[in-house]
């Protein structure tokens, strides 16, 4: 029989709440597989998933992003029997190999031999019946053997997952996505800490709406394949901007934009009873992204602020957003609603009293409240 033995790494060190985190990355795959009704099941230590070999490439391409999981194998599964166990091993003895080596997991401790045992009989196997030399180091086959209470599986590779915790078993953050590379990679890394993400964009639609919200509707469609619902909250700025532009020197616009859009957030998180907000910022990258700018911007925010990608390079955030398939969409051209009249010299170091001050002429909560109503709520 044909099956997927799916790992878990953080998960199996999760002590007394380790059931609850199975069960969300149990229900969590059943979810994403749901039109290839698998039966999914927990054996000792392990997920295994029934499915049909048809259904191959799509499946794979779906765990690859299911956060929680650390990899997963195609195997197949024996009985508990050691003449069936080598017989599984013949069916993947194929190509070209000189060397080899055996790795016995346990799972089910009530199996009459050892991991040890093990690897030495179908050592012993393996070595006579094909000529092949064990290699313990830097073998060209390694063949699992996994004993769970019901089957032994027996694979030769693992296909990496994304690792972490499954979507759910944090807390929600609400995810201030632009169009821009950083904050998709952002939220990603958040969803790999098991956090469900609710998506708010800000948007003057100038003159190429339909470019504008293509690119993040697309954006948060890449997303949305790493949680069970998703929502987008778009939000409209052109009001608050004009008042802006209206009262803030130019050098201080984008801190007052970017503090207006946390006070925004601030009225979704209640409402989605989210725990804090995820955002794309990456020390010195741009000038609103000095430390000093980011004290400013983030003094509005009544909640944490996570920015997993705080301390990351740019290199490594693009090939992250190349990996997770953001990128491509990211890269698009597009007028951002931050770039709307700022200034080419932006201050870098704003200081708080100043920026509370250029402010207070605009009656933020109002426009606040005035662009929620308007706000379109879309649903992945
Ligand atoms: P990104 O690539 O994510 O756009 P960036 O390096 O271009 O980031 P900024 O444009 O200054 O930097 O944005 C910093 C962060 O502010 C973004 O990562 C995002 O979290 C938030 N942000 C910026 N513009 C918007 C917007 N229009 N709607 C929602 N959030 C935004
Ligand atoms: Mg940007």
């Amino acid at each position: 029989m044909e099956c997927i033995v799916v790992h878990y790494s953080e998960i199996g060190l999760k002590g007394r709440n380790r059931g609850f985190f199975e069960n969300m990355l149990i229900s969590n795959i059943r979810q994403s597989l749901k039109e290839f009704a698998p039966i999914v099941e927990r054996l000792s230590g392990r997920i295994m998933i029934d499915y049909d070999p048809d259904d191959r490439k799509e499946i794979e391409k779906r765990l690859q992003r299911i956060s929680g999981i650390s990899s997963f194998s195609f195997a197949l599964a024996a009985e508990r029997d050691i003449e069936d166990i080598k017989s599984a091993i013949d069916r993947l003895a194929t190509g070209k190999v000189k060397s080899f080596a055996i790795s016995t997991f346990r799972g089910d401790k009530t199996f009459r031999h050892k991991s040890q045992e093990m690897n030495v009989m179908l050592g012993d196997y393996v070595n006579e019946k094909y000529g092949w030399k064990v290699n313990l180091t830097n073998p060209d086959r390694t063949f699992f053997v996994e004993i769970s209470r019901k089957h032994v599986f027996i694979f030769t590779e693992k296909i990496r997952g994304p690792g972490g915790l499954p979507v759910g078993s944090s807390g929600k953050l609400v995810s201030l996505i632009s169009g821009g590379i950083d904050s998709p990679v952002a939220a990603y890394e958040m969803f790999k800490r098991g956090c469900p993400i609710v998506f708010v964009h800000f948007h003057n639609w100038g003159t190429d709406k339909e470019v504008v919200r293509d690119k993040v509707e697309s954006l948060v469609k890449v997303l949305s394949k790493h949680q069970p619902r998703t929502v987008l909250y778009m939000v409209p700025f052109e009001e608050l901007q004009k008042s802006i532009i209206a009262h803030v020197p130019s050098k201080y616009r984008i801190i007052v934009y970017r503090r207006v859009m946390f006070g925004i957030a601030g009225m979704i998180a209640r409402k989605e009873k989210a725990l804090g907000f995820v955002t794309g910022d990456s020390v010195g990258q741009v000038a609103s992204q000095t430390l000093e700018n980011i004290y400013c911007i983030y003094a509005m925010a009544q909640l944490p602020v996570f920015t997993p990608i705080a301390g990351s390079n740019k290199e490594d955030i693009v090939a992250k957003a190349k990996e997770i398939g953001t990128y491509d969409i990211s890269i698009l051209p597009y007028s951002d609603c931050c770039s709307f009249l700022v200034d080419k010299h932006p201050e870098t170091r704003a200081k708080l009293e100043v920026i509370e001050k250029v402010e207070s002429p605009i009656d933020i909560e109002a426009l606040s409240r005035n662009a929620l109503e308007h706000t379109e709520i879309l649903k992945f």
